[in-house]
């Protein structure tokens, strides 16, 4: 049967603008990283990315090496968008990036001009675009000039392959440089998406403020530590969640500290008193930055999705409560 979306997707949804862009995002964003391989199943795929559109997420990102297999989160998001999305191209933000290692040899990685031109090249054909939204370099690369990887971004732009361009994973002060560079190229910095959760705070270290004065904005990502602010592992560890997994080499059952569950605990009573969920405070909480335009969210299931969508329902922290929570991060 085809997909036919909820009329009121518009209706509830917040969009934030992204830095001084014309381009506007909504506050929950949906990741591809895990959960869309060759190896998960397409049905549930497709059933997390239909709802996802029907609750005004217009907001996909991907990356070359999603999957696993590398590559094959774009399969997925192609095979889905050509049977039931394809009507909507112009309603969706995609984004994907080059800079992880993809295939080998000397360009299948990092940040040259050829590395980048051929993933995106590779990434249009996996997904059946003619264009992404958004371009990203996805790490900072030490050994090329940062001339070039911008340049490369640059031409992506103007060759219509990507609308606007981004950069992830380049520190406060690379960025600066970066937002520099494309400024000179015409082509500005939309948007820099970056790890940013209660339990990871680095980009209130100069990051955001960089941000502010090129004029991009910033897309969260992890904002949920991976799961460990949600109410996932308040009794234990769930055999199908991603601590379990074992195509989740970066969240393991140890990174579940007692010292964590502990924090987690008192922070869900916070979330409770607020008539929320964990996940909806912490998401919450990140968008309290002005900076940040959107939170960039993956998931396992539908559920999930909906009850992080929930947290745009009480945005708003007032100054005890930021104090509280700070008191249980220190
Ligand atoms: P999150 O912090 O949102 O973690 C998502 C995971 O948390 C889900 O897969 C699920 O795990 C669990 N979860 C989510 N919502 C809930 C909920 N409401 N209740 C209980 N558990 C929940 O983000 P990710 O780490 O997945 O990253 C999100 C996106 O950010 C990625 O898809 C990718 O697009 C981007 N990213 C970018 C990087 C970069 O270098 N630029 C690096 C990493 C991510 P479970 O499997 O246990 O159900």
């Amino acid at each position: 049967t085809t997909y036919v979306p909820n009329e009121q997707r518009y209706d509830s949804m917040v969009y934030n603008r992204c830095g001084r862009s014309g381009l506007k995002l909504p506050a929950v964003s949906l990741g591809l990283w895990h959960n869309f391989g060759d190896v998960d199943t397409l049905a549930n795929a497709k059933s997390m990315i239909c709802r996802s559109f029907d609750l005004g997420i217009t907001h996909f990102d991907l990356a070359n090496n999603y999957g696993p297999s590398a590559g094959s989160a774009e399969e997925t998001f192609g095979k889905i968008l050509k049977s039931d999305l394809a009507a909507y191209r112009d309603e969706m933000i995609v984004s994907t990036k080059a800079g992880y290692y993809m295939w080998p040899g000397p360009y299948g990685e990092w940040g040259s001009k050829k590395n980048m031109i051929s993933s995106l090249d590779q990434s249009l054909k996996r997904m059946g675009l003619d264009y992404v939204d958004i371009f990203y370099s996805h790490r900072p690369d030490p050994n090329t000039p940062m001339e070039e990887t911008m340049g490369a971004l640059d031409l992506i732009v103007r060759q219509g392959k990507a609308l606007y361009v981004g950069i992830s994973n380049y520190s406060a002060e690379q960025t600066k440089q970066a937002i520099q560079i494309l400024k000179s190229l015409g082509t500005p910095l939309l948007i820099h998406q970056a790890t940013y959760s209660m339990f990871n705070r680095w980009v209130e270290n100069g990051l955001l403020e960089e941000l502010e004065e090129g004029g991009a904005g910033c897309i969260a990502f992890s904002p949920l530590a991976q799961g460990v602010l949600t109410n996932r592992y308040l009794d234990g560890i769930p055999l199908d969640s991603r601590a379990a997994s074992s195509n989740s080499p970066f969240l393991k059952e140890k990174d579940i500290t007692e010292e964590k569950l502990n924090k987690i605990k008192q922070l869900n009573e916070i979330a409770i008193g607020r008539g929320q969920t964990l996940a909806q405070l912490a998401l919450a909480w990140v968008l309290r930055k002005e900076r940040v335009a959107s939170v960039l969210i993956g998931a396992s299931k539908v559920s999930q999705i909906e009850d992080n969508v929930g947290a745009i329902n009480r945005l708003e922290l007032d100054s005890t409560e930021i104090e509280q929570i700070e008191t249980i991060l220190r």
